[in-house]
């Protein structure tokens, strides 16, 4: 690799770097992306009930915490993903935004651009959820957000009892009030697993702008002065 050049480059092709790599292709930028682990051939990723065989495999970073002196010195187990789509590769899919309130308070102190009104056209760009109300959701971004799957009586009976006992039902939690029960929104197409790398970047994976490399770990970054130049891998 030694000697290409590209606009960018990015370290790690999880949620977040998919994403912006897509941006960046989108403008017209040549853009390198690298991840540490391989492409998502492991069929457990598909099926997002199979999350737990995901944990301690080769998808997985597999850190631990230092022992826990209030959970009897345990060592936790913090699974993260290292295979193209990253931590949403083996996530549980779920799909939440924050409470209205909660962003408003943060412009209120002075965070500036993260009011609800502000946040909510980024967040109905990313999202594609038919059955929102189009006042608080996307219908036509490029992340799929379900909520209309198959559920289990036990799921079902859930969602009864929550009711009973007096929670609220609650439509759609990410509407800006996320209090009560309800049925979980989650980033799932066909049935499968949907995460950003599937959504953003594999859907260009051949655009002469973009060179993915798997398996390659980013070392070091390399700096000149006050610029960075490049990485080491
Ligand atoms: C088990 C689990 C369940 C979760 N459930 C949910 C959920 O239901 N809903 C939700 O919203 N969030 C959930 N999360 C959290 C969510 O998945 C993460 O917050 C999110 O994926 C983080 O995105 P990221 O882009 O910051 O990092 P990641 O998606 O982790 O991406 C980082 C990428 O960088 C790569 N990388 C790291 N170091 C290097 C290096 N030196 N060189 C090259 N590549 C490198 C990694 O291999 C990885 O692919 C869950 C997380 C886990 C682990």
């Amino acid at each position: 690799m030694a000697g290409q050049n590209f606009d960018f480059i990015i370290a790690g092709a999880g949620s977040s770097g998919n994403v912006i790599a897509r941006r960046l292709i989108d403008a017209g930028k040549t853009v390198a992306i690298i991840e540490a682990g391989p492409y998502d051939t492991n069929p457990d990723i598909t099926k997002v009930y199979d999350l737990g065989k995901l944990w301690h495999s080769e998808q997985d970073w597999d850190y631990r915490t230092l022992p826990q002196a209030h959970a009897n010195n345990r060592e936790l187990h913090i699974p993260r993903g290292k295979v193209m789509g990253g931590s949403h590769a083996l996530n549980a899919t779920i799909w939440v935004r924050g409470a209205k309130e909660d962003y408003d308070t943060w412009a209120y102190l002075g965070c500036d651009g993260w009011s609800w009104d502000e946040v909510l056209p980024a967040f109905k760009a990313i999202e594609n959820y038919p059955q929102g109300d189009p006042e608080t959701r996307g219908h036509d971004g490029l992340l799929d957000v379900r909520s209309d799957y198959e559920t289990n009586p036990l799921q079902d009976a859930m969602l009864e009892a929550g009711q009973q006992a007096g929670i609220p039902l609650n439509e759609d939690y990410n509407s800006g009030n996320p209090v009560g029960i309800g049925r979980i929104q989650a980033n799932v197409k066909d049935g499968n697993r949907f995460n950003t790398w599937h959504a953003y970047l594999k859907p260009v994976a051949d655009h002469d702008n973009l060179t993915i490399i798997t398996d390659a770990k980013v070392q070091r970054v390399i700096v000149d002065g006050d610029t960075v130049t490049g990485v080491e891998i």
